[in-house]
């Protein structure tokens, strides 16, 4: 397990970032919804087009509408590797999440829903 501690995350906000306001904004999305979106991706092994499963007509998810080369899961987006890689974001990230929002708060925004909405609430949080 890799772990961060205090210190380092002090170490590194006091380096590159030192005198600068943190703004941090974290898109909250559930790791169900997150496995479920990941695990959905599939790319042509050709012209490397991404797709999602949901957004493909049924019966048509085995070709590319592009080249017409073929669909295939990433070794990154099968379930046990995403599930593992959320592990590590988790192990690594609550810790500086933590410290910010002891520090200079965290702008939370929901990342569930319509991609226009989400858009106009992480921009309206930029400003
Ligand atoms: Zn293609």
């Amino acid at each position: 397990m890799v772990g961060i501690n205090e210190g380092a995350i002090v170490e590194l906000i006091s380096g590159p970032f030192k005198g600068e306001m943190a703004r941090v904004k974290r898109v909250d999305v559930a790791k169900e919804e997150i496995v479920n979106r990941l695990t959905s991706r599939r790319v042509c092994a050709d012209c490397k087009a991404v797709y999602n499963l949901s957004m493909l007509p049924d019966g048509d998810g085995s070709r590319c509408a592009k080249c017409g080369g073929k669909l295939i899961t990433r070794p990154d987006d099968r379930e046990e590797t995403v599930r593992r890689r959320l592990e590590v974001y988790e192990e690594q990230t609550s810790p500086v999440l933590e410290f910010y929002r002891r520090s200079t708060g965290v702008t939370e925004i929901p990342g569930t829903g319509d991609i226009d909405g989400i858009t106009a609430e992480i921009i309206r949080a930029m400003k």
